[in-house]
């Protein structure tokens, strides 16, 4: 909601890295922690002009030395923006991987890391999506909707099945 005027008023890394940062708190205010936020995007704007050269990095481990940038926002990047591999784990992908017998992690790098495992990495990034939506829509935190769930079939949740018997 408020990137349409963050991006006409930031349309780049110079205008955002050159920012007010109280012009730049207002417009994000209603995001929550604004202050903190307005300061990592100042500050990974001006770090992309810097060590970077005006090019936003491709890599995780460049990505990651950006204020404000971790791992799960690392991998966002690179699968929408530069459609390379990334498999962002966050509170949707994480419940429904533990839900499907997908893994036993609860850590989101360790979740990640055995996802990665499983699905081909050209379908990281739209599995990651997939579990997002369907974690919204379907397979909700507190009372999951298996009755209208098109997983219901094979998921151990309801099904009580090891990962075994769901593979078949
Ligand atoms: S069957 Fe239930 S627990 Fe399993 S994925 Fe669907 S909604 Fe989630």
């Amino acid at each position: 909601m408020v990137t349409p005027i963050l991006f006409a008023r930031y349309p780049d890394a110079p205008s955002l890295a050159a920012a007010d940062p109280d012009g730049l708190e207002e417009i994000i205010h209603s995001t929550g922690f604004f202050r903190s936020k307005a300061r990592n995007l100042i500050g990974m704007a001006q770090a992309v002009m810097g060590p970077f050269g005006g090019e936003v990095p491709t890599r995780r481990e460049d990505l990651v030395t950006l204020p404000g940038v971790g791992r799960k926002t690392a991998n966002v990047v690179r699968t929408v923006a530069f459609e390379l591999p990334g498999l962002p784990v966050d509170t949707h992908v994480g419940r429904l991987a533990l839900r499907l017998g997908l893994t036993t992690e609860t850590d989101p790098v360790k979740v990640e890391l055995e996802l990665n495992r499983l699905i081909p990495r050209r379908e990281h990034g739209a599995f990651s999506l997939r579990l997002i939506l369907h974690g919204r829509r379907t397979c909700v935190a507190r009372s999951p909707r298996c009755g209208e769930c098109g997983l219901a079939d094979f998921c151990p949740s309801v099904t009580g099945g090891s990962t075994s018997t769901r593979a078949r």
